[in-house]
């Protein structure tokens, strides 16, 4: 092996791969997996290889297959951070240059609502959350910059250290960010750790509101990106909610959340969404579909085999003239 070679066959050492024993346990909850029955595209199958002395370059189909779902990383029995090593491991294959300027902006306010690139692209289900989330003192934070940083390290890239900084600095007295974006939830709390992280769903479902429009027959989409950043907490969080409300979850016997791989910004998956949606509700009969992220929304929507499909922000009456954007123009 030349210098090279032992320089990128190191990447990925932050994720503790060193201590994978190859149980494929990660395999259980794996999308990738249950598609493909391929073990070398799997988190383990990483790692061993990895162990092995493999390169990025001998593994790139495998790390280009992952949806960073995070399942595997939530049940993960020698404590791999899975989703670490594949980000890891595309930065090593992509080797780009740091991303600049993200800081974006808006009303300076305790509370930030990050909405994310999917829900930015949904004017009227962006004005639902936006209004709710303000009658809980959230303000609508222009995360655009922010989001095209997410898409870009979760393909491989990385912040620029002076903007990161910057964007530290612009978060000064915030105390809380819903982020509807899970991707980011791991990043925003490594950046900003005396800061409450939630995810949209989080957020929306410690409203009354919400919580009591939801009815036994739903089956509800948790969106997994973020749930499995906090999975300890927010199992007992989802647990709770569901015996509440009665409503069914896209859990696995493990308690990790099962996806439908839409929320992924790599291009080169192997991920078929509409079949993760069909195993989602395999031998379920759920009279309603009500979906955390946007993304997991308009997948189920795809679906021939769903019900009603809505989105979390649509449990609550909003009259419109109530909607975010539109109180000005009364
Ligand atoms: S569950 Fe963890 S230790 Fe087991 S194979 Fe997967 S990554 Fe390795
Ligand atoms: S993050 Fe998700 S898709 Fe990637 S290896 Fe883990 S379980 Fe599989």
């Amino acid at each position: 092996m030349n210098t090279t070679d032992m320089e990128t066959s190191n990447r990925g050492a932050g994720s503790g791969y060193e201590k994978c024993t190859g149980c494929a346990v990660c395999t259980l909850t794996c999308p990738v997996w249950h598609q493909t029955r391929d073990i070398i595209l799997t988190a383990g199958g990483r790692s061993r290889v990895l162990q092995s002395g493999g390169t990025p370059e001998e593994m790139r189909e495998s790390i280009t297959a992952c949806v960073l779902c995070g399942a595997c990383a939530a049940v993960c029995p020698a404590g791999v951070d899975t989703v670490a090593l594949t980000t890891e491991l595309r930065a090593a294959l992509a080797a780009r240059a740091p991303r600049g300027s993200f800081s974006g902006g808006g009303k300076p306010s305790a509370k930030l609502f990050f909405p994310g690139a999917a829900l930015r692209g949904n004017g009227e289900l962006l004005r639902r959350a936006a209004s709710l989330l303000e009658t809980d003192g959230f303000t609508l934070f222009d995360d655009a910059g922010l989001s095209e940083l997410a898409g870009e390290m979760e393909t491989g890239g990385r912040p620029e250290p002076e903007e990161l900084k910057n964007f530290i600095h612009s978060m000064s007295g915030v105390t809380e960010i819903a982020a509807a974006d899970g991707f980011l939830h791991r990043y925003l709390r490594q950046w900003l750790p005396a800061v409450r992280v939630s995810g949209l769903g989080e957020a929306l479902l410690r409203k009354r509101e919400i919580k009591n429009a939801l009815k036994a027959g739903d089956l509800y989409i948790i969106e997994t990106r973020g749930y499995h950043a906090a999975h300890t907490r927010l199992v007992t969080f989802y647990d709770r909610m569901r015996l509440e409300t009665g409503c069914g979850l896209n859990t696995s016997l493990q308690r990790a959340a099962i996806p439908t791989g839409a929320a992924s910004r790599q291009t080169v998956g192997r991920l078929d969404t509409a079949e993760q949606a069909r195993w989602i509700l395999h031998k379920r009969r759920p009279a309603r579909i009500v979906a955390e992220s946007v993304e997991d929304l308009e997948v189920f929507k795809r679906t021939p085999e769903s019900p009603e499909v809505i989105h979390i922000a649509e449990l609550a009456r909003i009259p419109q003239s109530e909607l975010a954007g539109t109180r000005d123009e009364r």
